[in-house]
Order: structure tokens, then sequence, then C-alpha cells
């Protein structure tokens, strides 16, 4: 196979923001205009308007008049799965040009877009469409026969979805695939500084055969097209993938509209456990330390991005942690052997070297890292951060960096390695490290935590097995993947037959 010159065609291909309504492209309108500069070398990569309330009016009414005419929610839901099934397979088919826009929007390496973000994002409509004829209703028979109480489940309606930058396409199939393997309509917001994909996925979705004004994208910036998607009284759902403190905006205007269903996916802080238990497969949980604090740049809601570590192994782990976070090199994204790109934008990069400044003015020890390198190309590259010597109570240890920086904790035993890990506001992932099955379902058990890796966070990797997550504390609620992410996607009626 002739390999691909991505940086050939990252110079070739036309990069273009537009609304997509009722099957359509439209031009995304809106008084200021929002510049994307790439991550990778800092050029202007494309603009796009802020954002009008008309645009989002329109994208919400064609997906009420879809919604309301059957044309997608009362289509048999054999006919729902083949088409979302062909939509996976173009998700495929496109896997390149997908890729490319994955790469060059975040800052991801080319090799983990292609060969991790676009197959996970197909897997995940698959997924939803296998699900879509599966969940069976409540049956109960009562009295004498045939009386009967069962529930029905149907669509919720319209459902607004707004995603956050660091997985434009996998947080995206995460909404459309269960709105609309429920048979609901759907205007999507994609975040104004990842805007290439969504508008694609919705036009692959109408040549899969899904009808127009089912599946919108509007664009704009968070505080107006967001803000007025948020608030709109004929959103029943609203889906969120973002930041804690976005997600309160967002309960603040379920409140203050129409009481719109809600489910938050937000920030984290997760914990990366080893237990003493393990000391005799320390590299490969090093490895997955490394893997789980840095891959994605840091840039990933669940990053492990606190290290416990048994007081007794911590001098056998530290020297294969260094080693093996210091081979980890930011480079270009568009190489293919690259496995760390770079971070989004310039104001994120600020954010992130701020928190490097601020762990060093608090008192903890920088042992790796801690620059920005690769300067000379224009782009946002940060090395991958290590700090010990971290008071838990401190910022870097308690605030979401969304960034390669990792504070290394230590503990003496169980007690305290549960108390340390539930520090925290957040309770989104855990990874715990312990060949002590007793152990492993204390902890389980005990941690504030959606998500709980035993052993090998990496095979948490999206486009596995889908069994469903929902956040903790101030990561979010509601529940997304597998069944009960599809029943999330509906309402419920209990009808009492008395024949
Ligand atoms: P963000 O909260 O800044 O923005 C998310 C989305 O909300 C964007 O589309 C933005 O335009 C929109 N938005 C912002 N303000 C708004 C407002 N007032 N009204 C309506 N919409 C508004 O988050 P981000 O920086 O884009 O994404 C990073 C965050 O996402 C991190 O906290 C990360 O942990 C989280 N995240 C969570 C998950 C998960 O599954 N839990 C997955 C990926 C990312």
């Amino acid at each position: 196979m002739t390999e691909i010159n991505w940086v050939q065609r990252a110079e070739t291909v036309t990069l273009q923001v537009r609304n997509f309504i009722d099957g359509e492209y439209r031009e995304c309108r809106g008084k200021d205009t929002l510049a994307k500069h790439s991550g990778r070398d800092g050029r202007l990569l494309y603009e796009l308007p802020s954002g009008e309330e008309q645009e989002v009016e329109d994208a919400v009414a064609n997906a009420k008049a879809a919604f309301e005419d059957g044309r997608w929610s009362r289509l048999p839901v054999q006919q729902r799965k083949k088409i979302l099934f062909t939509l996976a397979d173009l998700i495929e088919t496109h896997a390149e040009e997908l890729a490319l826009n994955e790469c060059l929007d975040v800052g991801k390496p080319i090799a983990n877009a292609l060969g991790q973000d676009v197959p996970a994002a197909a897997a995940t409509i698959r997924s939803n469409a296998e699900g879509a004829d599966k969940l069976y209703s409540n049956v109960y028979t009562d009295g004498p026969a045939p009386n009967m109480i069962y529930q029905l489940r149907k669509p919720v309606g319209v459902v607004g979805g707004i995603i956050g930058w660091n997985f434009p396409l996998g947080l995206a199939t995460t909404k459309v695939g269960p709105a609309l393997a429920m048979g609901n309509s759907l205007v999507l917001k994609p975040s104004e500084f990842t805007s290439l994909s969504a508008g694609r996925l919705a036009e692959l979705a109408v040549e899969a055969g899904v009808p127009p004004g089912v599946f919108n994208v509007v664009h704009g910036s968070g505080a107006i097209a967001g803000h007025i998607l948020a608030h709109h009284p004929d959103v029943n759902l609203l889906t969120f993938t973002g930041s804690s403190s976005t997600g309160k905006q967002m309960m603040i205007a379920a409140g203050q509209s129409n009481m719109k269903r809600l489910m938050l996916e937000c920030g984290g802080k997760s914990p990366f456990i080893i237990f003493d238990d393990c000391s005799d497969n320390l590299d490969f949980i090093v490895q997955d330390a490394v893997w789980t604090a840095f891959q994605n740049q840091g840039e990933v809601c669940a990053a492990g991005t606190r290290l416990l570590i048994q007081e007794s192994i911590k001098d056998k782990i530290m020297p294969k942690l260094l080693e093996q976070a210091a081979a980890i090199k930011p480079q270009d994204p568009l190489d293919p052997n690259t496995n760390f790109g770079a971070l989004l934008n310039e104001p994120h990069t600020d954010k992130v070297l701020g928190y490097i400044a601020n762990g060093k003015q608090e008192g903890a020890k920088l042992i790796l890292g801690g620059n920005r390198v690769r300067e000379e190309t224009g782009g946002c590259y940060v090395e991958p951060t290590i700090f010990t010597e971290v008071d838990p109570k401190q910022r870097i240890a308690q605030e979401e960096i969304f960034g390669p920086v990792l504070s290394v904790f230590s503990f003496r035993d169980e007690t305290e390695a549960i108390k340390l890990a539930n520090d925290s506001t957040f309770g989104l992932g855990s990874n715990v490290c312990t060949t002590n099955i007793g152990r492993a379902q204390r902890l389980a058990l005990a941690l504030n935590a959606g998500v709980i890796g035993i052993l090998g966070g990496e095979t948490l990797s999206p486009g596995g097995v889908d069994i469903g997550a929902e956040g903790h504390k101030q990561s979010g609620f509601g529940a997304e993947h597998g069944m009960a992410g599809l029943a999330s996607y509906s309402v419920s009626s209990s009808v009492y037959l008395f024949a």
C-alpha cells in the first residue's frame, strides 16, 4: 500500500464550515467572526460566524416538523437500523477524509484519528443501531386476564446536542447514534474550535437514507448558538458533553426554559491507583498509566491525571514512569509515526502552561517536562509533564487541566488510597491496578467514578463493548452508551389495559 502524504493532503483540502439544515448545507451567519487557528502550526484554518437566532430556529423547526410527520420517528425500526448500519459503513468509507478533519481540528496524531477515532465513531453508530429493537417493555398482568400493564417506550422528540472539541467525531456519534436509533430528530452544535466533521457526518447520514430534517447541524459560539439551542422551548432533551462549568449553565437553561430532559457528560480528574500486590507486572502497568495520562495529549475527559502509588513500590515505579513518559515527544500530528501531537490552540496552551507554573508556585516538584516545545513551527506543543510532592488540595491536584500534566501521589494502604482517589469534585473514570480480587471489588464499590478499569485502562478505549456509563458528582449525570444510554433518549408511558 502506498503511504499517504498527509501534509500534502492537508495543503490541498478545502476546509468549509456550513450549517446542515433540512438535508442541505446553508451558509452560517452571525454578527461576529470566530477564527480557527491550527494547533499544529498556528495558521488560520477557517473562520466561522458566531451564529444567530434564526439559524437555530430553522434547525429546530425542521427537526420538529420531521419528528412530527413521522418520516423517521415512525419508520419501522428495522429500516432505521439498516440506514444506521449504512451510515457506519459510510464513515469507514470516508475514514481518511474524516481522520484528516479530526487531526487538523484537534491537533491529534493522524494515526490515532485514523486508527481509533474514526473506527470508534462507526462502532458507536453500529452499536446503537444494534440496540434499537432490543429495549423490551416491562409487562405485568393483573387481576383476571387479559388485564395488562405495560410500558411503552417512545422517542423524546427533538434532541439538542452540544459537544466539546477533544473527540469531535466521537462525541458527535455518541449523541447521533442513540438519538437516531430511538427515532428522535436532532440538532447538533459542535464546538466552535472543531467544526469540520459534524456537517459531513450529517451529510453522510442523508446519503445513508436518514430523511432530510432529521439530523441538523448548527455552528457557532457557545454564548450564541449553544445558548439559544439550550434554551429552546421545542428541544425536549439536551445532551451535553463539555466542561462542568458549562454543564451547570445547561441545568440553568433547562430550568429556565421548558424543563427539558438533560444529560451531562462533563469533566474529570481521574485517579490511576497502583497497589504493591502487582509488582510483577509493572512494565505493563506503567505503560498503561502513561497512556491513560497522556493519550490525545492529555486532552481526554477520563485521563488518569492523578497517579496514586503504594509507597512500598514507588521506588520501582518512578524510574520506569520517567523513562516511558520522557520517550513521548510532541511531533507533527500529520506524521503517521507521531503518537503525541499538538494542543488545541494558543489560549488552551496558555491555560495548560499556567497550570504548570501554578503547580511549581504552590510547591509541587516538577520532575519531567513542563515546557512548550517546537515553537519554531508556530504550533502548540507541550511536553508530557510530571509533578511529585503535590499537595492533594492544590490546584493542579484538584482542577481539570485537560493537557499532558500528571501529578504523582503515594499512599500507605487501601483506606488511604480510597480517600485520596475520592478527594475530588469529579467522578468520571478510575483505574485500579491490583491482583487481589477482593480488593478490586472493594475499590469498585468505594470509588466515586462512572467507569472503573481494573488492571488495564487501555482496554477501556472507545469502540470496545459499549456497556454504558454515567458520570458521578460534578462529572455529570445520565447514562450514555449501551442499552441504558439508548433508554436515555426515550420516554416511557405506562399503559394500564383493561380489556
Ligand atoms: P466547554 O464546556 O467549553 O464547551 C462545550 C460545548 O458547550 C461547546 O460546543 C461550546 O460552544 C458550548 N457552550 C459553551 N458555553 C455555552 C453556553 N453558555 N451555552 C450553551 N453552550 C455553550 O467544553 P470544551 O472545552 O469544549 O470541552 C472540554 C471539556 O469537555 C472538558 O471538561 C472535558 O472533560 C469534557 N469532556 C467530557 C466528556 C465525557 O464524556 N464526560 C468527553 C469529552 C470531553
